[in-house]
């Protein structure tokens, strides 16, 4: 049985649960423990007693701690990446693939607890010295999402601990396996107790409390549009600080002078791999008549050569949908899509089975043709690989088309025009924009986010991160 972690001490909950493997549904990969209310409220406790020496630690006391963190996740990377693609379903390569950005992640943020901060200003006064530091802010409620199970928790957890920060830890339901290792590693590389805490258990229930409770002085959240408009609802108003990541519906701009083969691999990868359940999954393709219809063409060649299959099979190419509810809303969109009189130019069928026999969440990848703007599959996220391509005349109404959208995580292009990739750059309504690269994929040292309804408060990953896990002081001094 897997506990949670709470105080420094293994305590079970009240009762337990079992996660499955979405390859082979007849797999059971663990029992792990669902914390009570009153539970989460003591992890709550034990992390605000633990802040007031955590925050006076040493950077070399961060340094040692989270650099022994990222050691170790890479000594055991195949096993995590192995159990990781068990119990969430991206293939091996990617789960693996993960795990060595998680290890990256702690060891960049290893070398950022011993970064100077803060700067000398001159006073208009004179005699007068100002002094601006960063000290860090208290408490934070880290609640994360399904897709990513160590890399998110990772990106947040990490630069918590860094600036001098506690933590209460509140994994998706769907993945406690990953969660849990990773807090078994943390617990292993010598937090004093009640510094790092581990709750698992339904986000209504035991993540709600995080949101609630004054000891707690921020809230990153990774999730649904839905869930942050939660957290945003119950912490501002109480002034606690907010950092939320939320969905995509990211646009592919595909131009005729584009190199067939670099626009193809990019949306494949953006749309596909990691079973489109990726909030930078370019999951609407804008592409200009000239190349319309060899792009559509080249796009379903492709895709009739992918594999859908057990995701630690070597040599598949896109795993199982996360669960028997992920399945049902991408099948739902399918129908939706068909009913608004889009053409499903591939794919699109679920298959109980794998290749052995297995059965599991199999969905293979959808693409639409003929779709309009304003269809429901092309303006709200599915998560799952069902791709949608719009047509358009040209460059600007492409661009017009990409930005038409509530949401506003990244946006990519497909071009050889150095004119259009700079106005695009400048004039995608994004946070992160990609030129000739796919949208899905991001650097884990430099700032990740976006805009409108994708992301609220400051920006996570990098030394941005400091912007949300630190809060500014100003001093001045009579000399
Ligand atoms: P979700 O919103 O259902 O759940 C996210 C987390 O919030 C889970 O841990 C859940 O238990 C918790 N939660 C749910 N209700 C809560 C409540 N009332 N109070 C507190 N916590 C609560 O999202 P999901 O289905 O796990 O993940 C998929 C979504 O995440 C997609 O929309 C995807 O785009 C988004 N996502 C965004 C990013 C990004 O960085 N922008 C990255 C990955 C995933």
């Amino acid at each position: 049985m897997h506990a949670n972690l709470i105080g420094g001490a293994w305590t079970d909950g009240v009762r337990t649960y079992q996660n499955t493997n979405p390859s082979d549904t007849r797999d059971v990969i663990g029992d792990y423990a669902v914390a009570s209310r009153e539970q989460a409220l003591e992890a709550v406790a034990a992390a605000h007693a633990a802040f007031p020496a955590w925050s006076l630690s040493t950077p070399q006391q961060r340094f040692d701690i989270l650099d022994a963190v990222g050691n170790e996740i890479i000594a055991r990377k195949a096993e995590l990446g192995d159990l990781l693609a068990r119990e969430e379903g991206k293939t091996l390569p990617e789960a693996i693939g993960e795990v060595g950005r998680a290890a990256a992640i702690f060891k960049f943020f290893a070398g950022e607890a011993l970064r100077p901060g803060g700067e000398l200003i001159p006073s208009v006064r004179p005699g007068v010295g100002i002094e601006i530091t960063r000290e860090p802010l208290g408490t934070i409620g880290i609640i994360t999402p399904w897709n990513f199970p160590i890399a998110i928790p990772a990106w947040k957890i990490a630069p918590a601990l860094a600036y001098g920060n506690c933590v209460v830890f509140k994994p998706a339901e769907v993945v406690p396996g990953s969660a849990w290792a990773l807090a078994d590693i943390l617990h292993r590389a010598g937090l004093p107790a009640g510094v790092f805490n581990l709750v698992m258990g339904r986000g209504s229930d035991v993540g709600a409390v995080l949101l609630e409770d004054e000891r707690i002085a921020g809230v990153s959240f990774t999730g649904s549009v839905g869930t942050g408009q939660r957290v945003a609802a119950a912490c501002v108003p109480r002034g606690a600080k907010v950092q939320l990541e939320m969905g995509g519906k990211n646009p592919f701009v595909v131009l005729d002078d584009a190199d067939l083969n670099v626009a193809v691999g990019a949306a494949i990868n953006s749309g596909f791999f990691s079973t489109g359940q990726r909030c930078t999954a370019s999951s609407r393709l804008i592409v200009t008549e000239g190349i319309h219809d060899r792009f559509v063409a080249a796009m379903v060649e492709k895709m009739k050569t992918l594999k859908v299959d057990d995701a630690r099979k070597a040599g598949t190419d896109i795993g199982p949908v996360v669960d028997d509810r992920q399945l049902a809303q991408d099948l739902e969109y399918i129908g939706i899509g068909q009913q608004e009189g889009a053409k499903l130019a591939y794919g699109g069928e679920a298959l109980e089975k794998n290749a052995d026999g297995a059965p599991g969440y199999y969905l293979r990848p959808a693409l639409f043709t003929e779709t309009t703007p304003g269809m429901r599959i092309n303006r709200e996220e599915i998560f799952g690989p069902v791709v949608s391509v719009l047509r358009a005349k040209n460059y600007e109404e492409a661009l017009a088309l990409a930005n038409d959208t509530p949401f506003g995580l990244a946006s990519g292009i497909a071009t050889t025009s150095l004119k259009h990739a700079t106005h695009f750059k400048r004039h995608a309504q994004a946070g992160m924009v990609m030129v000739n690269l796919p949208t899905a994929g991001v650097d884990y040292h430099v700032p990740f986010g976006g805009r409108k309804s994708s992301s609220y408060g400051p920006r996570e990953q990098g030394r941005y991160a400091a912007e949300f896990y630190t809060t500014v002081k100003t001093a001045y001094t009579q000399a």
